[in-house]
């Protein structure tokens, strides 16, 4: 059930039965010469819709842009900057908080986005805003950790990963048909976090952290939206069932 879809009067008949929304959200930066740019919010949102799906929970438009300043040096980045990010959460909280809904549950793409989103919700508490506002990486599930480091072994590494461009080749597999695939060692560099941008073209030149994307496969990408999809429907469960103040 996507919210672009519906009307407002589907809307308020949802909402006296359910107060519960998915927003998917990701990031517009490079993934490497392989990856689609898109990799982070086609991700999330692929994983958000098979859910909402499932368990017929609305989930809203897509928020595509993420935080990405340190991928700037590469063509094709869009960035929000961190208080930008703070101040898109804040309105799509208040938003949806105004219409009657009280379980906003952000599905993530991108790693950056999780310290301003959560800093958006911790304002928004302290404003008294009422609900339960949660941000949840599809990719930080246990088993969908595990998952990734049996089938990747070491090469999953931290972005470009072989395990999210497996799944935009399991939903996109026509946008790859052009794309070269240099296989390339694996590097693992010590570095510190966060980068500038300048800082992370010299450290990691062509975009990859530690990942050999050119190992996905749409098959894995299958697998992977799967479990991340039953791991998320456990915690949508237990959100259920928490009593809003
Ligand atoms: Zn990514």
């Amino acid at each position: 059930m996507q919210l672009e879809n519906l009307s407002y009067v589907e809307v308020e008949e949802y909402l006296k039965r359910k107060d519960i929304i998915l927003v998917p959200i990701g990031s517009v930066e490079q993934h490497s010469p392989y990856g689609l740019i898109g990799t982070d919010f086609i991700a999330a949102e692929a994983v958000a819709r098979v859910v909402g799906e499932d368990m017929e929970i609305v989930v809203a438009p897509t928020l595509c842009y993420g935080v990405s300043p340190h991928h700037m040096a590469f063509k094709g980045t869009v960035a929000f900057t961190p208080a930008t990010m703070i101040a898109v959460i804040s309105d799509i909280v208040c938003s949806l908080i105004s219409h009657g809904f009280k379980r906003i549950l952000f599905i993530n793409g991108h790693g950056g986005n999780i310290n301003p989103v959560q800093t958006a919700f911790e304002q928004l508490k302290v404003d008294n805003t009422p609900g339960v506002f949660d941000i949840i990486s599809w990719y930080a599930f246990d088993k969908v950790r595990k998952m990734c480091r049996d089938i990747f072994a070491g090469n999953e590494g931290h972005h470009a990963t072989p395990g999210e461009i497996s799944i935009t080749k399991y939903l996109r597999p026509a946008e790859f048909a052009g794309k070269a695939i240099n296989e390339q060692k694996v590097e693992n560099p010590k570095y510190y976090w966060p980068l500038s941008a300048a800082e992370m073209k010299d450290v990691f030149p062509d975009g990859r952290m530690e990942s050999a994307p050119w190992l996905a496969t749409g098959n894995y990408g299958k697998q992977i939206v799967e479990i991340a999809a039953a791991e998320l429907k456990k915690k949508i469960k237990t959100m259920l069932n928490l009593t809003i103040l």
